[in-house]
């Protein structure tokens, strides 16, 4: 008997209707001697309509309130969906992320799970019940209600997959897997059948939507095969896409995807003295107000002064530059300027590490349409660079093409 933890997506459940046709699927992997958890995310527009209505009291209001405001949506789908296996004959029971014991930290709005309790979902599944839990909430040490970030209920599917050692997690949504970059913007995307846990985990912080990133770390580190699939297919004949350890992807191919990310916001901040210590002073308070720095760049320093350039998300920009400001009126800093106009273009691919010349044919690829680049990061793995919002789509597109993406075969 394997033991499976699904979770099912906003869309997979959007409508009582749809939920019936997760409870119908869920009860056909039960009878084929299967034991299943299910994770749900709330009805599909109802975390943006909480957060609508949070805006609408007070965007800045106390995060804590917050998070009791946007896990009431996983509350109503876990009783629907338990509602609806009992209908049909399948014992079921709901679990708020508090009766799971999900333990988090206290980082409200993007808390970390800490720790699960297995012991009563394990009673449960062992009384012939379909355990049904919510996605994206948890409870800290001191019973506050905490949210994972959006799109946190991935991470709730594979942390519990992994606290319950399940055999596999599978991750129902509204497509069929992982593409070679979303085909809103490339009709050409190409479906992915393999690829590694590492190179997921790129694509997943690089901005592609399909996984939270923080959802694939968790499967990286504690080695949990992750299965994309769409809640919209028959059940017996699901395309997927299966995200593994390296050593299971055989095809060996340079460039697997193009990732992005119109989610981010760039600051700078120009005429800081050129001193040790400098990068903590600007950067340090921003850590510590809970804010992610992803790129960084600082330029060579000319008459002792020097500038600072970096990438947070869109959402914390109005914070981070306050931050910024407040650290450029202490150090005396010539100028403090931000531009939300960016989005991060990625080329991601496991075969990179042995293939030379990858980031020049990028940049080649960018500037033969004339796209100017104003920032560059590299890990072994993927080239991220930083363009105008605007060119983004031309960019994807381009850069699809020049690593023969779209091709048969794909991957060149
Ligand atoms: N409902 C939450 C969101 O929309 C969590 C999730 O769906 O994963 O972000
Ligand atoms: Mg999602």
């Amino acid at each position: 008997m394997a033991l499976i933890v699904q979770k099912y997506g906003g869309t997979s459940v959007g409508t009582p209707e749809r939920i019936q046709a997760v409870a119908d699927r869920v009860i056909r992997w039960v009878q084929q001697g299967n034991q299943v958890v299910v994770v749900v995310s709330a009805m599909s527009g109802e975390t943006n309509r909480l957060v609508g209505l949070i805006n609408a009291i007070d965007p800045d209001g106390s995060a804590r309130e917050k998070d009791v405001i946007l896990a009431t949506g996983e509350q109503v789908t876990i009783g629907l969906l338990a509602m609806a296996l009992e209908k049909n004959g399948q014992p079921a029971r709901s679990y708020t992320g508090n009766q799971a014991r999900i333990i988090t930290d206290a980082a409200h709005t993007k808390a970390r799970i800490r720790n699960i309790d297995d012991q009563a979902i394990h009673a449960d599944l062992a009384l012939g019940r379909v355990v049904v839990v919510a996605g994206f909430q948890g409870v800290d040490s001191g019973g506050n209600i905490t949210t994972l970030g959006r799109g946190g209920s991935d991470t709730t599917g594979v942390a519990l997959a992994v606290a319950l050692r399940a055999d596999e997690c599978q991750i129902y949504t509204d497509v069929d897997g992982v593409y070679t970059t979303d085909p809103r913007v490339e009709p050409k995307a190409r479906h992915i059948p393999r690829l590694t846990l590492e190179e997921m985990l790129e694509m997943a912080s690089q901005g592609s939507k399909v996984l939270q990133i923080r959802s694939v770390e968790f499967a990286y580190k504690y080695d949990m095969p992750i299965r994309v699939l769409s809640s919209f297919d028959e059940v017996d004949n699901a395309k997927s896409t299966l995200v593994t350890r390296e050593e299971e992807v055989m095809e060996e191919v340079m460039v697997r995807g193009i990732a992005f990310n119109r989610d981010e916001a760039q600051l700078t901040i120009a005429g800081v003295p050129d001193q040790p210590g400098v990068a903590f002073r600007i950067l340090g308070p921003i850590a510590e107000a809970n804010i992610e720095v992803d790129m960084i760049v600082q330029n060579i320093g000319s008459d002792g002064l020097t500038d600072f350039t970096f990438t947070v998300n869109r959402g914390d920009y109005r914070r981070a530059q306050k931050l910024l400001q407040a650290t450029a009126d202490a150090i005396g800093a010539e100028s403090c300027e931000g531009n939300t106009g960016i989005a991060k273009v990625s080329i991601v691919g496991a075969g990179m590490r042995s293939h030379a010349g990858v980031a020049s044919r990028m940049f080649s690829a960018l500037a033969s349409v004339g796209i100017n680049i104003h920032m560059i990061s590299t890990s072994e793995i993927k080239v991220s660079v930083v363009v105008d919002e605007k060119y983004l789509e031309l960019a994807v597109r381009e850069l699809h093409a020049a690593f023969g993406l779209g091709d048969e075969g794909g991957g060149a």
